[in-house]
């Protein structure tokens, strides 16, 4: 008999806070600045020099704290981390131990493919940290050099850790997609991955007939694409050596791997540090923070709709698919602002969002400078055009034309824009005269027609569209074998 498992997963997951100074002192955060140009005392660690906690970083940590469903505790410290590394001159990281500033929240997350049953992600904890600076290996060519850069060193983190509740890949990358989406929407990162704002470690082991292989860590993992390869790899690797060694495992130590994402495997770097290796203690220059129960109140009542309850009403109030409601809170809240203005306009709301999530976004991607702010349709104006398609003003093969009328003149004047392209309602006596005339002047579409041939009509549409480019073409297709089939009797 074949054997099963079960992959059980964790995250870690640090997020870098968007304020505009480093967590204890006024060192700029700027990403991309001349190396070691961001630097005081207090962050490069200089005797005598004492860190003051920055306000703005407690206030983003607690909005987060709020978006998660966790609890807060009615105060919280600050601990010593201690370990050596070179881009960490203070020899410690400023940290939080077993008084996190945030615990016991959690995350729902779904699938729109339905691919796993909608689910609860606890979340252990998330706390404030400051992130150490920058090792630069091999930079200069010709020289075996490693140079330090000491700019991010005490930039606000926010770690958060979650409870192994996922079961695979596809719903790490889930969680980790819509915890993104999260941050986000209430503004506390810019989450970018490849200026490090987000960075993910995942824990990962196997249940195999009850019994658990040791957990790993894997680290390096630049992208969500990577996690999941990440995550995919290593539970194979860990249930071939159970295959392989399986009674063995109680002796295998928990181990830290490294993701190499061009060769496709993880590394063995070291056995894991347990939290006693670290020495933590309070950190004497730094007093505890009380948060008042009004302060909370103001935080979670700041937070605005968050994207799982604006999905959930674009689906109920707007019968939006799953899918289509995924797509459009996936770009953010100014698209999803857009389109229920261009809603509201009247039209059928399915219209609007399949303009709007395809369309809309399209011109967005093949216009750079275009930002849906500063869109030259606006969402008012879509929403009419799409009430003109509706009524039948806008015969539907000409609103793309509409459309790109509109964006190029930048007007939001559609009857206007309508006048300049000459559109207008074409009757429909006016269009079954249209189609007797070419049924007329074309017998041999006709006997295809009668011979079962139906795609001759297509012939017909053309030839209409040349006479009135206004026509609708399916119109013409139902009405001229409407005809057809009269001729018959
Ligand atoms: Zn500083």
């Amino acid at each position: 008999m074949s054997e099963t498992y079960t992959t059980i997963i964790g995250l870690e997951v640090h997020v870098q806070l968007g304020t505009q100074s480093k967590l204890f002192c006024g060192c700029s955060t700027k990403f991309g600045a001349e190396p070691n140009t961001q630097t005081c005392p207090v962050c490069i660690g200089l005797p005598g020099s004492l860190p003051v906690m920055n306000r703005e970083a407690f206030q983003l940590a607690l909005k987060t704290a709020a978006a998660l469903d966790c609890e807060i505790p009615s105060h919280t410290k600050w601990d010593r981390k201690q370990y050596y590394y070179p881009d960490l001159p203070k020899g410690y990281q400023i940290s939080q131990f077993d008084l996190p500033m945030s615990a016991n929240g959690f995350l729902e997350i779904s699938d729109p493919k339905s691919r796993f049953e909608p689910k609860r992600v606890r979340i252990r904890r998330a706390h404030l940290e400051e992130d150490a600076g920058k090792s630069l290996h091999d930079e200069v060519a010709g020289k075996a050099d490693s140079l330090i850069d000491l700019n991010r060193t005490g930039t606000p983190l926010l770690e958060i850790v979650t409870e192994p509740d996922l079961k695979s890949s596809l719903e790490a990358k889930t969680f980790l997609n819509d915890l993104k989406l999260l941050l986000m929407y209430i503004g506390v990162s810019d989450c970018n991955m490849q200026e490090g704002s987000l960075r993910v470690d995942a824990n990962v082991n196997l249940h195999i007939n009850g019994i658990a292989t040791p957990i790993v860590e894997i680290k390096n993992m630049n992208s969500f694409r990577a996690v999941e390869r990440a995550l995919d790899y290593e539970a194979q690797r860990q249930f071939t050596v159970w295959q392989e060694t399986g009674k063995k495992l109680g002796d295998v130590p928990k181990q830290t791997r490294g993701w190499d994402d061009a060769a496709g495997i993880t590394r063995g770097q070291r056995s894991k540090e347990e939290s006693s290796d670290y020495r933590y203690f309070p950190d004497p220059d730094l007093i505890p923070v009380a948060v008042a129960a009004g302060e909370w109140k103001n935080v979670q009542a700041s937070l605005g709709e968050l994207p799982a309850k604006l999905r959930h009403r674009l689906e109920s109030d707007f019968t939006l698919s799953a899918y289509d409601a995924e797509v459009l809170v996936n770009q953010g809240q100014p698209l999803v602002e857009y389109f229920f203005e261009a809603a509201k306009a009247g039209g059928s709301a399915k219209l609007a969002a399949n303009w709007v999530s395809q369309v809309v976004l399209r011109t967005l991607n093949e216009k750079p400078d275009f930002s849906i702010e500063t869109f030259p349709i606006s969402s008012g104006t879509l929403g009419r055009m799409i009430e003109f398609i509706q009524s039948g003003k806008i015969p539907s093969s000409r609103a793309p034309d509409v459309f790109a009328k509109l964006v190029e003149s930048g007007s939001n004047d559609v009857d206007v824009t309508l006048v300049s392209l000459g559109i207008e309602r074409v009757d429909e006596s006016e269009l079954i005269e249209l189609c007797e005339k070419l049924l007329a002047a074309n017998p041999k579409t006709i006997a295809d027609v009668r011979a079962g041939k139906t795609q001759a009509i297509g012939a017909l549409i053309g030839q209409a569209k040349k006479q009135n480019p206004n026509i609708d073409p399916a119109r013409v297709r139902e009405i001229s074998l409407q005809l057809i089939d009269k001729m018959a009797d």
